[in-house]
């Protein structure tokens, strides 16, 4: 069972997307298990302080790195779970971390205001991970990102578990179109050689749809395509 653990300031955000359809029945069905862990509970003072003000001036506050630290090691007990700190300047996301984290239980630290203080990354076993060049108010729905792209390659979690060789990113190509009912709509038909029935024919079209789009779209994996052809 893939178990991951979430340290966030915002539990009530969970389970959230991952409480409902394929995500539920997926955890009804144990093939993953989820914690979550309130950072908040960690702190040293009355008052539940869980961030201050940077050293050096500035705006925003700054997570504290023995709260975090405590939530973290209170919680951990084997030291080799990796940690991941989500954080826009990390290493970035992508289907191939996914598929390398999905084997090992893993622990999601989201942060929040201006980030955490240095020193946590440092002395803890820390790997920053970004989900993208963009800016967001907090690591949660970075969590949501990562969670669900690594539950749906967990074995027994799609109903037919060849959709997933097929797809975006297998063998760096995009998926080629895809149709279904009705054959015509809004004078549109269907590709033709789709209702030819001859297999062989339908998966070269569909390998020629797929290196023309990612031809087009994306230059940067249509270069490593055709370098792992
Ligand atoms: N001051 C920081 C940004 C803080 S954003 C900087 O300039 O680098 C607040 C929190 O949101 C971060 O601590 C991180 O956990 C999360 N976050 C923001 N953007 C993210 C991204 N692209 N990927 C993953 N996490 C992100």
């Amino acid at each position: 069972m893939w178990t991951v653990r979430v340290f966030t300031l915002y539990p009530e955000l969970f389970p959230g997307p991952l409480g409902s359809g394929l995500y539920k029945k997926a955890l009804e069905k144990k093939l993953w298990s989820l914690e979550i862990v309130n950072i908040r509970d960690y702190t040293n003072d009355k008052h539940k302080t869980v961030d201050d003000t940077p050293f050096g001036g500035g705006s925003g506050m700054i997570i504290r790195a023995d709260v975090i630290a405590n939530s973290l090691d209170n919680n951990i007990s084997n030291k080799k779970e990796p940690i991941i700190y989500l954080s826009p300047k990390g290493k970035k996301f992508d289907q191939t971390y996914a598929k390398k984290i999905k084997d090992k239980n893993i622990n999601i630290l989201c942060g929040h205001f201006e980030g955490v203080d240095e020193r946590l990354l440092q002395t803890r076993n820390i790997e920053e991970v970004s989900i993208g060049d963009f800016v967001l108010s907090g690591g949660e729905i970075g969590a949501f990102v990562i969670i669900d792209t690594v539950v749906r390659l967990i074995d027994g979690f799609l109903g037919n578990p060849e959709s997933l060789s097929e797809e975006t990113f297998e063998k760096y190509l995009l998926e080629y179109p895809q149709y279904t009912k009705p054959q015509k709509w809004e004078k549109k038909e269907v590709p033709s050689v789709l209702l030819s029935g001859d297999h062989a024919k339908i998966k070269r079209w569909r390998l020629e749809q797929s290196e023309d789009i990612t031809r087009r779209r994306r230059p940067d994996l249509w270069e490593k395509y055709k370098k792992n052809k």
